[in-house]
C-alpha cells in the first residue's frame, strides 16, 4: 500500500484530519474493516501481521531486567518469537480444554511471559486481564472472584505470598502457570483444597502446545479484555473492551503518539493498567515499533540511561513520574543526551504548565498531554505533534471523537430540557460535564457484572466521563476536575486542579492535593496538602508565602484558607492522587475501597 493510500496517516493537519477522517478508512491500515468473512483478533495484527509482511526479525520488545546489571544487558524479543510463543500459548489453552471466552489473569511484574500471555490469550479469544503485581491477597481475590477467571499466570514468589492463600475462595481457578518455576518446584504444590486449581510451571505449559495454531474467525465484538479501574473514585469497576477496539489502539499510536515502524517506543505503564495494555501492548505492537519493557520501579537515574541509550524516540509516561523527576531537579539529566528524542506524552492525570515547561527545557521537547479513561479504551483528547501546544490544556478530540460538555446544576446532576435531554454548552470557558458521543471503536461494552451502572453512564448518546472540562475559544479541553472532587463554596465551583496548579508553580512545591473541607462559617473552605521539595523545610512563613502566592494567582474568593505539609499524598498504583482518601482521613470519616492505594495496608 503506498503512503498515500494509508488510511491511518500521521497526523500533519488537525483540521484536515479531522475534516476528512471516516472510521471505515482507518481500517484500511490494518487490512480492511472486519465483516462476516473476515473478523479481526488484536493479537494477529499486533504479531502475525508483521511476520507475514517480512519483518519477524524487527526487535518487538527489549526487556530490562529488574537488577541494575541487566540495564546494560537487555533481552530482545522479535516479532516472529513472540508469534511463535503466543501460538503455544493459545494452543496450550486449547489443549487443555480453555476453548474462547476463557478468563486468564497475570499476576506478574513486567517479564516476558505477561507479554506471551496477553496477546496467546487474545490469540486464542479468552479474555485478558492483568492484575497488578503490588496488590496484597484481598483485592486480587476480590478481582480474580469477580471476573471469573479459571488461568492465573503468576510467580513462584507472588503464588507463595499471595495465591496459595486465597484460592480456596476462587471455585473458578482451575489453572495456576507459574513462570520460572521449574516442574519440581511446582509438582509438590498443595493449593489448600480438593480439587483445586491445578499448578504447572509456564515453560511446561508451553510444551503442551504447538507453533502452528490457527487463530480462527473473530468477530469484532468478541470481548478481549477485562480492566478494573484505578479506583480513585471508589470500588474498581471491571470494564469489558472487545477486538475491534484495536482500530483505535492503532490510530491513536499514529495519530497522538506518531508512531513510526523504525521507532524505539516506551510506555512506562504497568499493564495491570489501561495504559499499559492500549499503549505497553496493543498500539507499539500494531504500528510494528521496538517497545522498551522495563521490570524496575521508577528510578530517575535509571530512566534517563535508558532513554539515552536506547535511543527513544516516543516516551508515554505519567504526570507523577514527570513531577518526580522534576522535584530531583534538572542536574541529573543534565548529564545525558536525549537527541533521539521526538515525542514525549503523558496521561493520566492533570498535567500542569509548569511541568509542561520544565519537560521543554529539559527534554527540548514539550510533554503533549492526553486525556482518556479505562472505559475509553484509548486516547480520546489529545495535543498534536504537529499542533501548537497549549500548556496546561488537554488538547483537542481525536479525529472521528466528537466530545461535549453536558451542564450540571452545582450540586452535580444534569441540566435538561423539556425533553429531559441534557444541555450542551457550546459557549467557551464554561465548565460542564465531560461527554463523548457514543459509538467509537473502543468504547467499552459493559461493567462487569453491572448493567444498570454502565446504562446510567449514558444519556441521549452521550457517554458521561464523569470529569469537569471547559473548552475554549479555539476548541481546546481544560481539565476542571472529576466530578467528585469539585468544591462548593460560598457559591462558587472550584476543580482541585486549578489550586494544586498555581501552588505547584511554586518553586518550593513538590505536590499538592487539594479538597473541600466542612467549614461552620464559610460552609466549605478549599485546604490544600503540599508536599514540599527535597531541599525545602516545612514553617510557618513558608505556609504565609505559599497562601499569599496562591492568593495573587488565583484570588481570594478560590485560594486555599488552609494549608498542610505533608510528606507523601495518597496514590493509587497507577499514581493518581486519591482526594477522596485525603478528605476522609481529614473529617476522620471510613477510607472506603483502598485495595488500589499504592502503599497498602497489608504491605505496612
Ligand atoms: P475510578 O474510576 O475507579 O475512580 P480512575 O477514574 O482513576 O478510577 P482510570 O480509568 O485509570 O481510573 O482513570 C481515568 C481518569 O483519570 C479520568 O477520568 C480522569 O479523571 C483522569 N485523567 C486521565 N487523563 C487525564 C488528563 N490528561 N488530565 C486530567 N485527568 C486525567
Ligand atoms: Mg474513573
Amino acid at each position: 500500500m503506498s503512503a498515500q493510500a494509508t488510511v491511518a496517516p500521521w497526523l500533519v493537519d488537525y483540521d484536515a484530519t479531522v475534516a476528512a477522517f471516516d472510521w471505515d478508512r482507518a481500517w484500511d491500515d490494518l487490512g480492511g474493516r472486519p465483516d462476516a468473512e473476515h473478523g479481526v483478533n488484536i493479537a494477529d495484527l499486533a504479531l502475525d501481521r508483521h511476520v507475514r509482511a517480512g519483518r519477524g526479525d524487527h526487535v518487538a520488545i527489549r526487556w530490562i531486567g529488574r537488577d541494575p546489571a541487566d540495564v546494560e544487558a537487555p533481552v530482545d524479543l522479535t516479532y516472529s518469537m513472540l508469534a511463535s510463543r503466543t501460538h503455544r500459548f493459545a494452543c496450550a489453552l486449547r489443549n487443555n480444554g480453555f476453548g474462547p471466552g476463557t478468563g486468564v489473569a497475570t499476576l506478574t511484574g513486567r517479564i516476558p511471559d505477561l507479554y506471551v500471555t496477553a496477546l496467546g490469550t487474545l490469540k486464542g479469544q479468552g479474555t485478558f486481564t492483568p492484575l497488578f503485581s503490588a496488590f496484597g491477597p484481598d483485592p486480587i481475590a476480590q478481582r480474580l472472584q469477580l471476573g471469573h477467571i479459571k488461568v492465573l499466570v503468576t510467580t513462584p514468589t507472588l503464588y507463595r505470598r499471595k495465591v496459595a492463600g486465597i484460592v480456596d475462595r476462587l471455585p473458578d481457578l482451575e489453572l495456576v502457570l507459574v513462570c520460572g518455576a521449574t516442574e519440581d518446584q511446582t509438582a509438590g504444590s498443595t493449593n489448600g483444597r480438593r480439587g483445586g486449581p491445578r499448578v504447572l510451571s509456564f515453560g511446561a505449559f508451553l510444551c503442551d502446545g504447538t507453533k502452528t495454531f490457527e487463530i480462527g474467525y473473530t468477530d469484532p465484538e468478541t470481548p478481549a479484555l477485562l480492566h478494573f479501574t484505578s479506583g480513585t473514585t471508589g470500588t474498581p469497576k471491571g470494564a469489558i473492551h472487545v477486538h475491534g477496539a484495536v482500530v483505535t489502539h492503532h490510530l491513536t499510536g499514529r495519530l497522538v503518539l506518531d508512531l513510526h515502524p523504525d521507532d524505539v517506543f516506551w510506555c512506562t505503564a504497568d499493564p495491570g493498567w489501561v495504559t499499559g495494555t492500549s499503549y505497553g501492548i496493543i498500539a507499539p505492537l500494531t504500528n510494528g515499533v521496538t517497545s522498551i519493557v522495563d521490570e524496575a520501579d521508577f528510578d530517575a537515574e535509571r530512566w534517563y540511561r535508558i532513554l539515552e541509550r536506547d535511543a527513544v524516540d516516543v516516551f508515554y509516561t505519567a504526570p507523577t513520574a514527570i513531577r518526580m523527576l522534576q522535584r530531583l531537579g534538572p542536574e541529573l539529566a543534565a548529564a545525558h543526551d536525549f537527541g533521539a528524542l521526538r515525542l514525549l506524552a503523558s496521561v493520566g492525570e492533570p498535567l500542569d504548565a509548569e511541568a509542561v515547561r520544565w519537560c521543554e527545557r529539559v527534554f527540548q521537547v514539550p510533554v503533549l498531554d492526553t486525556w482518556w479513561q479505562t472505559e475509553t479504551g484509548g486516547i480520546m483528547i489529545a495535543n498534536y505533534r504537529s499542533e501548537p501546544v497549549r500548556a496546561g490544556s488537554m488538547g483537542r478530540p481525536l479525529p472521528g471523537i466528537e466530545v461535549g460538555l453536558l451542564a450540571r446544576t452545582p450540586d452535580g446532576d444534569l441540566v435538561t430540557d423539556d425533553r429531559g435531554a441534557p444541555i450542551e454548552i457550546t459557549d467557551p470557558d464554561i465548565s460542564g460535564e465531560l461527554a463523548l458521543r457514543a459509538g467509537w471503536p473502543s468504547m467499552f461494552r459493559g461493567y462487569l457484572d453491572q448493567q444498570d451502572r454502565y446504562d446510567a453512564a449514558f444519556v441521549d448518546g452521550w457517554y458521561r466521563s464523569g470529569d469537569l472540562a471547559r473548552r475554549d475559544a479555539d476548541g481546546y479541553f481544560w481539565f476542571v476536575g472529576r466530578g467528585d472532587d469539585v468544591i462548593k463554596t460560598a457559591g462558587h465551583l472550584i476543580g482541585p486542579f486549578e489550586v494544586e496548579s498555581a501552588l505547584d508553580e511554586h518553586p518550593a512545591v513538590a505536590e499538592t492535593g487539594v479538597i473541600g473541607k466542612p467549614d461552620e462559617t464559610a460552609g466549605t473552605i478549599v485546604k490544600a496538602f503540599v508536599v514540599l521539595g527535597h531541599d525545602q523545610v516545612p514553617s510557618d512563613d513558608l505556609r504565609r508565602e505559599l497562601l499569599g502566592h496562591a492568593r495573587s494567582r488565583l484570588g481570594a474568593a478560590v485560594a486555599p484558607r488552609e494549608i498542610e505539609f505533608v510528606d507523601s499524598l495518597p496514590h493509587t498504583r497507577s499514581g493518581k492522587i486519591m482526594r477522596r482518601l485525603l478528605k476522609a482521613r481529614e473529617l476522620g470519616e471510613d477510607e472506603g475501597d483502598t485495595s488500589a492505594l499504592e502503599t497498602p495496608a497489608w504491605a505496612t
